[in-house]
């Protein structure tokens, strides 16, 4: 089932007496969510994800703006006529019963012809428990099981419904770190098997990029980038998307271009084609440094970390956001860690430019 948004908004009224007036939780979302696929919706925290899942299960109104799942207008549906499933940070599971009587209480409430019988109740319990592997748990209570189990019952609880869209906000966060990239990996498995159109909500780069066929970028309620994870990570298009993604993240220096050359400092780190002059803000990734004894940029010498395939190079520079510039280097290469400095060449294709007051992302042409 594609989901269509359209011009979406949400408005709260602002609670602040310093800044009266409204908030915009989501700001004209206007985009498609292709059928079977697993998307992640991803910005630090208050941006508006949970805003945005809320209005699209229903328990949120919007402002302005319509929603579609395939042809139908669901607008203006109840949350319990859209077919959706839920899954939260939390597990909210119910402690006194049983893992089978929570993944079954979905289905104890419907009514009329779509009724169920207890076996065909248990029965689907079962399937949904299959899926995320939890068929011999069924007779143990929440407290009874580790925190990515409860977690697991939640998303089986969800899908025995056969949702049309499954939405989970911030699944993982509870999860201590093994638990969580087991449990992804799990989520990524499930949404395969099952071809169900999926919303995942997370503030984590890491976690979005890892599990998402498509990821959305927002910032302050307002669509960044849309686009596959690789894609936007090597193309962003602004400042905010670049240094969103990525670990260890972008390094950003303030430059200049002049007369068809990029200066950080005295340095002239690169050749361009067509690039008027000015300042302008350069961003580097990790991955974009070059150890060359003449290198074009300079920069001091911190100290080495050897982290087995790879070696991180931590270094400063004048012209550097942050105190220190971490490059990834691959182990092969020698540092002196005793060097007062460190030299680069970069890899253009691993540099970006920005405009140094809005942020967009000015193209250039290296020579
Ligand atoms: P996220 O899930 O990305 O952390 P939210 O969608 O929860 O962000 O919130 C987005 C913005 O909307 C925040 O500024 C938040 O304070 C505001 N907001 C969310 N829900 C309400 C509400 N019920 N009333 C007023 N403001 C709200
Ligand atoms: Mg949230």
């Amino acid at each position: 089932m594609k989901i269509v948004l359209q011009n979406l908004t949400k408005k709260f009224p602002s609670r602040s007496k310093k800044s009266p007036g409204e908030v915009i939780a989501v700001n004209d979302f206007t985009f498609e969510i292709p059928d079977g696929k697993l998307i992640g919706l991803l910005g630090p925290s208050g941006c508006g994800k949970s805003t945005a899942l809320n209005l699209i299960c229903g328990l949120q109104k919007p402002t302005e703006g319509k929603i579609f799942f395939g042809e139908d207008d669901v607008t203006n549906l109840p949350p319990e006529h859209r077919g959706v499933g839920l899954v939260f940070q939390s597990y909210a599971l119910y402690p006194h019963l049983t893992v089978l009587k929570n993944i079954t209480f979905p289905l104890e409430n419907l009514r009329g012809a779509d009724k169920l019988s207890k076996e065909e109740m248990e029965k689907r319990a079962l399937e949904a428990a299959k899926l995320v592997q939890l068929e011999g748990l069924m007779d143990r209570k929440p407290s009874e099981l580790s925190g990515g189990q409860q977690q697991r019952v939640a998303i089986a609880r969800a899908l025995v419904k056969t949702p049309r869209v499954l939405l989970l906000d911030e699944p993982l966060s509870n999860l201590d770190a093994r638990l969580r990239l087991q449990t992804r990996e799990e989520i990524r498995r499930i949404q395969r098997q099952t071809g169900v159109t999926t919303i995942f909500v997370t503030h984590d780069q890491e976690e979005a990029m890892s599990i998402s066929d498509m990821i959305v970028v927002m910032k302050e309620g307002v669509v960044q980038q849309i686009g596959k994870p690789q894609e936007v990570y090597d193309n962003p298009v602004n400042l905010f998307v670049a240094k969103f993604l990525g670990t260890p993240p972008i390094n950003i220096f303030q430059g200049r271009v002049s007369h068809g050359r990029l200066y950080i400092g005295q340095e002239s780190i690169l050749s361009l084609h067509d690039t008027p002059n000015g300042e302008v803000t350069v961003g580097i990734r990790p991955e974009g440094f070059i150890l060359q004894q003449d290198g074009p940029l300079t920069c001091g010498l911190t100290r080495v970390e050897v982290m087995g395939r790879d070696i991180s190079v931590v270094s400063t520079h004048p012209c550097a956001e942050n105190p220190s510039i971490r490059s990834i280097i691959n182990a092969e290469n020698m540092v002196d860690p005793e060097a007062k400095t460190v030299r680069f060449a970069l890899k253009p294709h691993k540099l970006y430019l920005f405009h140094p007051q809005t942020g967009e992302r000015i193209p250039f042409t290296p020579e």
